[in-house]
């Protein structure tokens, strides 16, 4: 597996080299948009520290992670009214990761409405509303 590359864009966003639209964080986590949604409120979290995915997070990573998942879970689902929540994580470019630096990613989902496609940049203003309200909700 390669190293941990500190030029992923994820890496840029904690440094806050580009911008980002952040619902939530403490010492160790982030939560910020997705910027290509495939639900509405689509977001994800990410540890602080450099790991590139499961395979290589220490046991505090992803304990750490899987606490910020939770809530944000928790609050997506509430903030959207939402029926359930698709939580999704790729491991290497072979198991769908695109973004080399761990992250989950957290769909409030509701019944009988599928995800829209992948590679679909969001509406920068409504993405903005949606983080308003996730963070309503937390
Ligand atoms: P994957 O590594 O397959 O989980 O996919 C990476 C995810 O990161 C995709 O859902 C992208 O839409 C998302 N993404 C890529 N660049 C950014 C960015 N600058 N800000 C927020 N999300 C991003």
């Amino acid at each position: 597996m390669a190293d941990y590359d500190p030029e992923n864009i994820f890496a840029k966003i904690l440094r806050n080299e580009i911008p980002s639209t952040r619902v939530f964080e403490d010492d160790e986590t982030l939560a910020f948009m997705d910027i290509m949604p495939r639900t509405d409120g689509h977001l994800l979290v990410i540890p602080k520290t450099p790991c590139r995915n499961v395979l290589d997070a220490t046991p505090e990573q992803l304990a750490n992670v899987m606490n910020t998942v939770q809530k944000m879970a928790q609050a997506a689902k509430s903030a959207f009214d939402a029926d359930g929540v698709t939580i999704q994580q790729f491991n290497e470019a072979a198991g769908g990761q695109e973004v080399f630096h761990l992250h989950f990613h957290v769909l409030p989902r509701h019944e009988g409405v599928s995800m829209r496609p992948p590679g679909n940049m969001g509406d920068f203003d409504q993405i903005a509303q949606h983080a308003e309200k996730i963070k309503a909700a937390l």
